[in-house]
């Protein structure tokens, strides 16, 4: 048997890895784990933790066992499906690469991208890019501003130059033995930083930067890529802001920690925190103890989910 971490997929064939010995082998997966799924759900995907029995010849591999995954990540099939598929398992990090300007990422960008992390239950890194545009002394109270809030929330955020090689060393060293996933807008320097960290590693330029090819993906292939030091790079074609799960208004505080810290003290059980009566999370916001700029995502997400005009208040 071979134990180890799907590497790459193509639907019908799994490669698995011993990140230990090094050892590679092509396997199918039973007949009773495609049940699982449905027809076009893959059950076993990137990263999963499985162990396989190798056979005589390589069509006899065989996944016998998947571990239980920490988290995944899902795409639905098209823009019309209900239908989605997991796309990827077992991520330790997700890192979303922002700069302040040369493109300018929005905060509601940002945030949008936070609450899908916590729902994913996968920890996301802000990487604050091009940070060798903004070595002038004026830009220091704007980029601590920035790195406050969102450190104040729980997130760390890193400064580096991908160009210039600034906090690249010690990125490495935090991904080292991890799976990492990289994500962000087009033009913020996902490409310069990943060849940066690992040179010689051509990912799709066009997958880490997110295109979405709609209705394309019928079937299922990815792949991640182990790091010379140890880890992985997960390249999944089509993830931009992973925006796919459903999360109801009455439970979207709990993914901005920065509120959600003050909602115990709201009068109200299932308060909105937008128009109660001795709502803590709005008082805290009105101190300044909350980042108005949070908030207003907060509200804006809401908003999208409004039909009613329920919360416009
Ligand atoms: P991607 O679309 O996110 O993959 O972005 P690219 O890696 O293609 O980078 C977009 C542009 O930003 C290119 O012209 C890069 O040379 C430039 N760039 C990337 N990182 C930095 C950086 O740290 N500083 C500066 N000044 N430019 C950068
Ligand atoms: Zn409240």
């Amino acid at each position: 048997t071979i134990e180890g971490i799907v590497i790459k997929s193509t639907g019908s064939w799994y490669t698995v890895l011993d990140p230990h010995s090094g050892r590679q082998a092509r396997c199918r997966i039973r007949g009773v784990f495609r049940l699982r799924g449905s027809r076009t759900t893959s059950p076993v995907v990137v990263g999963d933790r499985v162990r396989a029995e190798i056979g005589e010849d390589e069509g006899d591999n065989v996944i016998v066992e998947i571990r239980p995954r920490t988290n995944y990540i899902i795409r639905r099939a098209s823009n019309l499906s209900k239908e989605s598929h997991i796309i990827a398992a077992n991520i330790d990090t997700v890192y979303l690469v922002v700069t302040l300007d040369f493109p300018a990422t929005s905060t509601e960008f940002i945030d949008r991208f936070l609450v899908t992390a916590e729902a994913y239950r996968i920890p996301a890194v802000i990487l604050l890019n091009k940070m060798d545009l903004f070595a002038a002394p004026e830009y220091r109270e704007i980029i601590d501003e920035f790195a406050d809030t969102y450190r104040g929330a729980g997130y760390e955020v890193l400064e580096i130059s991908a160009s210039a090689g600034t906090g690249i060393d010690a990125l490495r060293e935090r991904m080292r033995g991890k799976t990492s996933l990289f994500s962000g807008h087009s033009g913020v320097g996902k490409s310069t930083l990943i060849n940066a960290l690992e040179p010689g590693l051509h990912l799709k330029t066009g997958a880490i930067s997110g295109y979405h090819h709609k209705g394309k993906h019928t079937t299922t292939f990815s792949e991640i890529f182990p790091l010379s030091g140890g880890g992985f790079l997960i390249d999944t074609p089509g993830i931009k802001g992973f925006g796919l799960v459903d999360i109801a208004p009455e439970e979207l505080a709990r993914y901005f920690p920065d509120l959600f810290r003050y909602a115990a003290g709201c009068q109200y059980y299932n308060c909105t925190h937008t128009h109660e009566p001795n709502c803590a999370v709005m008082a805290a916001a009105g101190e300044g103890k909350i980042a108005e700029s949070r908030y207003v995502s907060y509200l804006k997400m809401l908003e999208d989910d409004d039909q009613n005009g329920k919360y416009r208040k």
